[in-house]
């Protein structure tokens, strides 16, 4: 739950983009915003699409049911890489072991309109060292199961780019690979352009200290960017500490377009075009 009275709405972008990694099942904001009326807060700002993302195993029953009730929304599922360790080791609440867990995942990732694997990958500041080699294995396994179904790939990255990449490599990376809300230097940008990636950035490209990020943003071809919320979290400057949502997602795509030189019109059909060129068709 992210409290706090919501951000005013931005100017509206002049061509409509791709929310493309947000959690719309956490309920923010005061007052608490339906589903119904955040989508139509970003419609009304140039949001018209989003990707749901359900990472744990009520978050991904939820979004496969919501994909179906909301047209603007796609979703992606997954066992996020901090619950992942929990079911293997007999420590989730739910009291679902590993095997059973990443199954019912993977046949909710069968659902029409669920288009995406994801957030998968390695977290190495909020799960320690007893936790690793589950995360290791889990996100293997999400790498397979993206390829086995032909899926994109979001990968969350935290404090393990090293890792990550090696881990990449060595599976094979499927071919659409995301990497959500960004957070490596601009040496690892190239790196991930290289290998064919996309890099998708939050609200943390607009923060003041964000030097590093904005250096990597801008080593980055405009056809491999992506734009996200991570709503509720990561909201913006102006606005960080406020709840997010994906209306406030022409916030990020002006500082896009700000450090890549190009027109707000460009950055905006491009995110577009490329969003759907990985997900389908909304
Ligand atoms: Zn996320």
């Amino acid at each position: 739950m992210r409290s706090g009275a919501w951000p005013p709405a931005p100017e509206a972008l002049p061509v409509a983009v791709v929310d493309n990694h947000c959690h719309l099942e956490f309920p923010a904001g005061e007052p608490e915003l339906t589903v119904e009326q955040r989508l139509a807060a970003a419609a009304a700002v140039g949001v018209d699409r989003i990707v749901q993302v359900g990472c744990e195993l009520d978050s991904a029953r939820w979004t496969a049911d919501a994909v179906g009730r909301y047209p603007a929304m796609l979703g992606a599922v997954a066992l996020h890489p901090n619950e992942a360790p929990l079911h293997a080791s007999g420590e989730h609440e739910s009291g679902i072991p590993y095997d059973d867990a990443l199954a019912e995942i993977a046949s909710l990732a069968r659902v029409d309109r669920i288009r995406a694997v994801g957030e998968t990958g390695l977290d190495f500041f909020r799960t320690g060292e007893e936790g690793r080699a589950a995360q290791v294995r889990s996100f293997r396994d999400h790498i397979a199961l993206a390829k086995e179904l032909d899926l994109p790939l979001q990968i969350h990255d935290r404090d393990a780019h090293a890792e990550v990449l090696e881990v990449l490599e060595r599976d094979g990376a499927p071919e659409r690979t995301v990497f959500h809300c960004y957070s490596g230097d601009a040496g690892m940008a190239r790196l991930c352009v290289q290998r064919g990636y996309y890099l998708s950035f939050a609200g943390t490209v607009t923060f003041k200290n964000a030097e590093g990020l904005r250096a990597a943003l801008a080593v980055t071809p405009l056809d491999r960017v992506l734009v996200e919320t991570d709503a509720p979290f990561l909201t913006p400057h102006p606005h960080r500490g406020a709840p997010n949502a994906p209306y406030l997602v022409p916030l990020t795509v002006r500082t896009v377009a700000a450090v890549l030189d190009v027109d707000l019109e460009v950055a905006c059909e491009a995110v577009s075009v490329t969003s759907e060129n990985l997900y389908g068709p909304w």
